[in-house]
């Protein structure tokens, strides 16, 4: 094997140009070939550099001083949310953001040699800020008193934050009306490294469109000292308050949310809408964090598939459903599959209350399922599917290229994995009929989400 020489050393500034950005939003500068990945660069910008980690194949580095600026550099108010994940992309104008998504999928089809394919311009918000429906904020202890924020990135180290840049504002100020009363009644904030404590975590969601609030204390303890006054205190200083859930989550894990709910206050479920279907979202509901890009990207499914009322669709990866019920009203029948069984009630239940009838919900993994309707000769015309980030089973694709649907819409939340599966449909005879469409679901992040639209050969 040939002797690799790392040209870097740890400790060293050097001054360099900024070549690329990585997938991840980091910089990428090039010594001799061997690639130093730099946070908060940007490709054009001339910076110094010093290297803070050395391996065989790449380091990273630090910003010490930029010398010259990206004309799509922005500057960000607040350096705190760069140190944090909250906007790991906001030194990137919002137009550009827009462009490193549409050209990341760009980069990706050719490496797999697809270049044939095309990108259209990423579909974007006019107001890129404070869009997140939901926030699951970690509580500490530290300067003498209780604080709410988020973590420094690639750590659990906490960066107290009121404003949190992409939340829903009313969001923002319902976890500082939790964070004042949890200072006021001396509840513990959870130690990660002695696993005591009562406080972990607090999570707010809010309905865009019915406004309904649903606050969710995580404890590690079963009991919250003080549980009626805070929840009273939550009511008066919250005005649209409609849920207060004690979620206990005893474990020692990463996970933010443990299985045990009591209802506090209120309801046990908000609701909001998508394209006019109403939705019952509970705290361990999967439910999309940007509802006006959410209603876009359906819109652009829903019209990609071309329905006219007499086709039925398959909707795998179905969540709870948002999906399947906003295609239902366009086909004769729909079915939805699932994982999580949890999310497959919530699915049955939107389905009655929308007063939705054409739609079959089905626990099970998408991969098996439909290889299973497949075997009971299940003809689908459309088949939809939205996967995890780590795509499609190759069994689903084999799956899919029996059933032989006219078409199949594919939303992606991450490219590597989509281009991957476009490679595979291909060989079962499907192929790509439209330009691919990122929709920006995380604006300020590097996250890339978007509709592929293909038909049979
Ligand atoms: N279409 C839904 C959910 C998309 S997220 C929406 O837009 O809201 C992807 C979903 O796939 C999650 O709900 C996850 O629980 C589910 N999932 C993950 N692996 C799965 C598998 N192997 N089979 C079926 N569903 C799966």
């Amino acid at each position: 094997m040939a002797k690799i020489t790392v040209p870097v050393h740890k400790g060293e500034v050097l001054t360099a140009t900024v070549a690329d950005l990585t997938y991840e939003g980091n910089g990428v500068v090039k010594v001799d070939n061997y690639p130093v990945f730099v946070p908060y660069v940007l490709p054009g910008e001339q910076a110094e550099i010093k290297i803070t980690k050395v391996t065989a194949k790449f380091a990273w580095g630090e910003l010490q001083q930029l010398l010259t600026k990206s004309p799509d550099r922005v500057e960000i108010n607040d350096a705190r949310y760069l140190k944090t994940g909250i906007a790991p992309l906001g030194i990137l104008s919002y137009p550009a953001q827009l462009k490193f998504k549409q050209h990341q999928i760009e980069e990706l089809l050719k490496k797999a040699h697809l270049d044939e394919l095309k990108v259209a311009p990423t579909m974007g918000m006019d107001q890129p800020y404070h869009y997140r429906n939901k926030a699951q904020v970690p509580v500490k202890y530290m300067r003498g008193q209780l604080q709410t924020g988020f973590y420094k990135r690639g750590s659990h180290d906490l960066v107290p934050i009121e404003d949190f840049y992409i939340q829903d504002p009313k969001i923002d100020q319902a976890i500082l009306v939790v964070r004042d009363l949890l200072r006021k009644y001396n509840i513990r904030a959870y130690d990660e490294r002695t696993g005591r404590g009562c406080i972990r975590t607090v999570m707010v969601r809010r309905g865009y469109y019915s406004h309904e609030i649903m606050v969710v204390l995580v404890t590690n303890t079963k009991q919250l000292p003080h549980a009626e006054e805070i929840a009273a205190g939550i009511v008066s200083g919250v005005p649209e308050v409609k849920s207060i859930v004690q979620n206990v989550n005893t474990k020692r894990t990463n996970k933010l949310l443990g299985l045990e709910n009591h209802t506090l206050w209120g309801s046990d479920t908000i609701h909001d809408q998508l394209l006019g279907i109403d939705f019952t979202i509970s705290p361990l509901s999967f439910y999309q964090v940007n509802p006006q890009q959410t209603e876009k990207l359906y819109q652009t499914a829903i019209a990609a598939a071309g329905l006219d009322g007499t086709q039925t669709v398959i909707d795998a990866y179905c969540g709870i459903g948002t999906i399947s019920l906003a295609v239902a009203k366009h086909a004769k029948k729909v079915y939805g599959v699932e994982i999580v069984p949890a999310a497959i009630e919530d699915a049955k239940q939107n389905a009655k209350v929308n007063q939705i009838d054409n739609a079959e919900f089905v626990v099970g993994k998408a991969e098996e399922q439909m290889a299973k309707w497949q075997k009971e000769g299940l003809k689908p015309d459309v088949l939809i599917v939205d996967p995890p980030r780590k795509g499609l089973d190759e069994t689903l694709i084999d799956a899919a290229g029996k059933m032989a649907p006219a078409k199949i819409i594919y939303v992606s939340c991450n490219p590597a994995t989509l281009v991957r599966d476009l490679q595979r449909f291909a060989s079962v005879g499907y192929h790509v009929v439209k330009p691919i469409q990122p929709v920006d679901q995380f604006p300020q992040t590097p996250h890339v989400e978007s509709v592929v639209v293909m038909e049979r050969a």
